[in-house]
């Protein structure tokens, strides 16, 4: 029952025109609108027109009698309220009136007191009816408005071209969109309800979401994109990110996956492009390398000291191209996954100190010490192609020396530590700032500041290294603090395990 009733209009039905005149002195005096009927039928009329709220009904009228008016407005079903008023003989109308639905009754003749405190007691049950209806209102308008706010982002999540997958804090699947199904290729009548495990199957991509639902990474920047490649030529990229509650709690996981194929296959276009270059460079590079150097031996004579400069500054720049060209070559290498075509058995503390020997002279020069040493544990061969792991150490021990001010102090240490080999290069050098972490690793990535400029480099040193360490289902981790140091740890397992890809 809805309707517009007005509480400021009252109707007065009866047929007596000095009591109707009564009433309405004392409901003006209430503040009430008065309307005012003589007859059943007319009061009905007034009602069609007008939105009373109250209506004071004499129940003895000639024509058609009170209780007929009121179940006719009772069937109006429109709240209002029926205020009869009854003889002293006809207590049995009222409670027949109060029966049909009336609200109260007075008897009559009436004190203006008693009709002020029915009719009081009447406009507050309608105020509060009207506050209630208001309320119910409102309320079903935030509902509805809930429910297309909630449509929407359904909507919105079901048709992104990227996959959608959220877990709970028991990583059960409470939502996952068509896109997450059809990048992985799963059934398309999958629905959420059960475990991540049960409905993907890539251990990896599992484990990480199930520690994130379970709040092992509340810190957003910790947690390592994952790549996974679930067909030939497919490469998809997981970001996952804990749901966290208002009080910072872990309520689950949400995963988003994106399809880097094409990614992918630009890469290695460019890769390809890249070493193809390389390769056709290094031959005429390495030729005019040469023939510098004969030219600077032969006619060393005839020339002035400028002209000799100037030739060796050119042997200089042909040469570090030249190894530019070579990292380049090395890294496209790795990235096709050919590096390691060699597999066998490397004694690592060997490798290390042939490393650290060739190296001790520039570490002299520059009045730095440079040590070795290994735990008193005898070191388990690593199965891997040397000349990789000569790039992997070389590369670390090189830096470390380079980066590191004269009369500084590097480390190299090796270790067994389960079925790995631990090996920690550390430096009393230059130190790299946190922001460039990451970067480092990155292909041509160089840390350019007052202290590093004059440094020659490639950029290249570290993502070789990266790539080797990758492939060997290895892992490198590097902490460092500016003006005192840094410290590169390789853990590489003796035996790979898995035929993974590399990056
Ligand atoms: P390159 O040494 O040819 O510049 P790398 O890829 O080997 O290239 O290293 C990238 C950058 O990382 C370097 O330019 C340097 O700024 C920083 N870096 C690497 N090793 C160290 C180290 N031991 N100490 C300080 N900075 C380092």
């Amino acid at each position: 029952m809805e309707n517009n009733l007005d509480p400021t209009k009252i109707l007065v039905i009866d047929d007596e025109k000095s009591l109707r005149d009564g009433a309405e002195r004392i409901l003006t005096r209430m503040e009430f609108q008065t309307l005012k009927a003589s007859r059943g039928e007319e009061g009905l009329e007034t009602l069609e027109k007008e939105s009373a709220a109250i209506v004071l009904l004499d129940m003895k009228m000639p024509g058609m009698d009170g209780m007929e008016v009121l179940r006719r407005i009772m069937e109006m079903d429109r709240g209002i309220l029926v205020i009869v008023i009854t003889g002293y003989a006809t207590v049995e109308t009222a409670i027949e009136a109060m029966k049909q639905g009336a609200y109260d009754f007075i008897p009559k003749p009436y004190e203006p007191d008693q009709l002020r405190i029915v009719v009081n007691r009447a406009r507050e049950k309608i105020l509060l009816t009207l506050e209630a209806q208001k309320l119910e209102r409102e309320r079903r308008r935030t509902l509805s408005d809930l429910h297309t706010e909630q449509s929407r982002v359904h909507t919105i999540i079901e048709s992104l071209p990227n996959g959608v997958l959220v877990t709970n804090n028991d990583s059960e699947v409470v939502l996952i969109n068509p896109a997450f199904l059809q990048h992985l290729g799963l059934d398309a009548g999958l629905t959420p309800g059960i475990k991540i495990d049960e409905y993907i199957n890539d251990s990896g991509l599992c484990d990480l979401v199930m520690d994130i639902s379970q709040g092992k990474h509340i810190d957003f920047d910790d947690i390592p994109a994952y790549e996974m490649s679930p067909e030939d030529g497919k490469y998809l990229l997981a970001r996952c990110r804990p749901v966290l509650g208002e009080r910072g709690e872990c309520l689950g996981a949400v995963v988003n996956l994106v399809d880097i194929s094409a990614i992918k296959a630009l890469d290695h276009l460019k890769s390809e492009f890249v070493a193809k270059v390389s390769h056709e460079l290094r031959s005429p590079l390495s030729t005019i390398h040469e023939q510098l150097a004969l030219v600077l031996k032969e006619t060393h004579e005839g020339q002035s000291e400028n002209e000799q400069h100037i030739l060796s500054r050119a042997k200089e720049k042909t040469f570090g191209l030249i190894s530019t060209i070579g990292d380049l070559l090395d890294l496209s290498r790795i990235e096709a996954g050919i590096a390691s075509k060699v597999s066998k058995p490397v004694q690592v503390e060997t490798l290390l100190k042939d490393i650290v020997d060739f190296l001790g002279t520039r570490a002299e020069a520059k009045g730095q010490t440079l040590t070795f040493e290994t735990s008193n544990k005898p070191l388990i061969p690593i199965t891997a192609d040397p000349m990789a792991l000569e790039s992997i150490f070389g590369n670390l021990i090189t830096n470390a020396v380079n980066y590191t001010p004269d009369g500084g102090k590097i480390d190299v240490k090796a270790e067994v530590s389960g079925n790995n080999i631990r090996v920690v290069v550390s430096d009393t050098g230059f130190g790299i700032e946190a922001k460039y972490m990451e970067k480092i690793f990155e292909r041509f990535y160089r840390v350019k500041n007052d202290k590093t400029r004059f440094i020659t480099g490639t950029g290249l040193g570290l993502p070789i290294v990266k790539g080797i360490v990758d492939s060997l289902d290895g892992y490198i981790d590097v902490e460092s603090e500016v003006g005192k140091g840094t410290t590169f740890t390789v853990i590489l397992p003796t035996k790979k395990t898995s035929t993974s890809g590399i990056m």
